[in-house]
């Protein structure tokens, strides 16, 4: 499994349509100052569900959509699709490749694609649990996630382990199980009510 494709429209300092083709191996980045390589790594974790503007180094969620510039004027949405090899059956999912698309207006809407069909952010998390690729995944270090890795709080530097040998999906799934019982458990105690009026 591994990262093959990464498109980008409107996309920060990306008015048009960019498409950065990966190999198996490694890939380095190169560019002057300024020239837009932050903003392609931006672009990952924001297509893989970032809602957090600042770690996005940006204000407000329009900053992530194209500004306009002299001579080019500014988009009215951006759109970002990753496209990840899976011919090796990683993810749980019947195709040899998945590609996920978000896409954002400046009204502040923003839609997400698996393969070109409409989805939640929910699946597309569920998808990546315990792949390590995620927007809380280890997939992207940056400067902040040596830290956590290093830090002398054991919580954050529990949960990258977790992701790394499995265990966020079932931690995941413990969660939202007890979230399910406890709306159960009030709609019980409701209907309970109801039929006591009732008697
Ligand atoms: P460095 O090597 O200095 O870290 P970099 O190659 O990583 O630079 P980025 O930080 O990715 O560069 O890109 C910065 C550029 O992106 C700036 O010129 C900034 O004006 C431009 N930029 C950021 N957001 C937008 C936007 N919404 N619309 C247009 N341009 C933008």
């Amino acid at each position: 499994m591994y990262l093959k494709r990464l498109e980008l429209k409107g996309f920060k300092s990306f008015p048009t349509k960019t498409d950065i083709l990966f190999n198996q191996g490694i890939t380095a980045i190169v560019g002057p100052n300024g020239s837009g390589k932050s903003n392609i790594s931006d672009a990952v974790r924001w297509v893989l569900g970032e809602q957090s503007i600042k770690s996005l180094r940006g204000d407000k969620l329009e900053d992530v959509i194209f500004a306009g510039t002299d001579t080019k004027k500014a988009m009215s949405y951006c759109e970002v699709s990753l496209t990840i090899d899976n011919s090796e059956d990683k993810l749980n999912i019947d195709f040899s490749e998945i590609t996920i698309k978000r896409r954002a207006y400046r009204s502040g809407e923003s839609e997400f694609f698996l393969n070109n069909k409409p989805c939640r952010l929910k699946d597309i998390k569920e998808l990546l649990l315990d792949t390590g690729i995620g927007k809380d995944g280890y997939s992207i270090i940056e400067q902040g996630k040596v830290d956590e890795i290093l830090s002398n709080n054991p919580v954050n530097r529990r949960k990258v382990f977790d992701e790394a040998c499995g265990i966020s999906k079932f931690r995941y799934k413990k969660q939202e199980a007890e979230r399910n019982l406890k709306n159960t458990k009030e709609n019980l105690e409701r209907i309970e009510d109801i039929y006591i009026e009732i008697e």
